[in-house]
């Protein structure tokens, strides 16, 4: 098959580089551009990337020259890894211009004829594409990386038994704040208490995944949810501890079944980025653990351990969400994916 060609905006930032890693080999898409600021355009990328990943640059991607985020890059899809600040705009302009924009960024998540994409959990809510002022261009988003570990261990409990209030604390890697994030002397030996605006996107953006499509929008699930957000001193990988109230009473033994057993629609199993679990429980009373388990399922698998039950609501539990890959640009990949499977790339 020819290869899609893809443009990546915001290459040089954590997601951006996470992107290249994962886009190098694909079967599909192929790197045709990377785009960033000013500062950076114009010049090859291996010179300017300050590159974070194990595995080596290519030559090929270090001698690409940067071009500015603007219309007119080669590409029929446009990853977004920008940054929040200039992504709504650019990512507006490039979808008016015709590309397919697949974003991580924030800043359209939750408009009514935008999809919030995960693959595994809403893939009916593409049909939102039609709703939208572009013509032969799109934008389909993908959740906060913690959202995207909640709602995907909420998904088959909401699904099998009906879920009422969440609680969750998370514990965040410091690489979902870009590079170089939080300063050293902030973040060792100690823990900061506050991830400005991620507490709001986690209490909203699970009830438009987990919400109905309509010929709108999206009704969303009416759940209440309560967050709390904490950077803490590791590179890769969000740890969140979830309480819930289910609808129903139900034995552990079934959330675990429910856990277990659940899996992507088949449209989306074939897909080159789908893991082959979409969620591992773990029976080790100390799992999961980032430093361990951020990589299962090429870090596109969700891990939850530690199901007990909760004093105040029912259950209570930890997961683990690989946040630059299940959360952001591997994700997003999955997504594009599913695009090109719906026949929705027009290519
Ligand atoms: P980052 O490391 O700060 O990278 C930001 C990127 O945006 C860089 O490539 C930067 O290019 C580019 N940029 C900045 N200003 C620009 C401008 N005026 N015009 C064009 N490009 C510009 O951030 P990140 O962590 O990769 O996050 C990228 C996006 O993904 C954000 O919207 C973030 O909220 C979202 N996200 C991140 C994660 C995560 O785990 N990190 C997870 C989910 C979603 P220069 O190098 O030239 O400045």
């Amino acid at each position: 098959m020819k290869k899609i060609p893809v443009a990546i905006m915001g290459a040089t930032g954590s997601v951006g580089q996470k992107f290249i890693e994962l886009l190098e080999d694909h079967p599909w898409f192929e790197i045709v551009a990377l785009t960033a600021s000013e500062r950076s355009a114009g010049r090859a990328y291996g010179t300017v990337v300050r590159w974070m990943s194990s595995k080596p640059l290519s030559d090929k991607i270090a001698n690409m020259i940067i071009e500015e985020t603007r219309p007119g890059v080669a590409g029929r899809i446009a990853f977004s890894g920008l940054d929040a600040a200039v992504a709504g705009e650019a990512e507006e302009a490039f979808a008016r211009a015709g590309y397919v924009v697949v974003s991580n960024a924030r800043n359209h998540r939750m408009r009514p004829d935008v999809p919030l994409l995960i693959p595994e959990v809403n893939p009916d809510h593409l049909s939102l594409i039609k709703n939208q002022p572009y013509g032969r261009g799109c934008i389909v988003t993908n959740p906060n990386c913690s959202t995207v570990g909640l709602t995907i261990a909420l998904k088959p409990l909401y699904d099998a038994f009906g879920v009422q209030a969440v609680q969750v604390v998370t514990m965040q890697a410091l690489s979902g704040g870009g590079y170089p994030g939080v300063p050293s002397l902030d973040i060792l030996d100690n823990v900061l208490p506050l991830i400005p605006g991620e507490e709001a996107k986690m209490e909203t953006e699970p009830l438009k995944l987990l919400g109905a499509v309509t010929a709108e929008g999206v009704t969303p699930a009416g759940i209440k949810i309560s967050a709390q957000c904490n950077r803490v001193a590791v590179r890769e990988g969000h740890l969140e501890s979830v309480a819930v109230k289910l609808t129903r009473p139900v034995p552990p033994e079934a959330l675990i079944e429910a856990w277990e057993k659940f899996t992507a629609p088949p449209e989306v199993t074939g897909l080159p980025s789908s893991p082959s679990k979409v969620v591992r429980y773990g029976d080790d009373p100390a799992f999961p653990q980032p430093i361990m388990h951020r990589h299962s399922g090429h870090g596109m698998t969700v891990s939850i351990g530690r199901l007990q039950p909760c004093a105040v609501l029912d259950y209570r539990f930890m997961l683990l969400v690989h946040n630059t890959i299940r959360g952001a640009a591997g994700g997003a990949i999955l997504n594009a994916e599913l695009l090109y499977q719906k026949g929705l790339l027009d290519v």
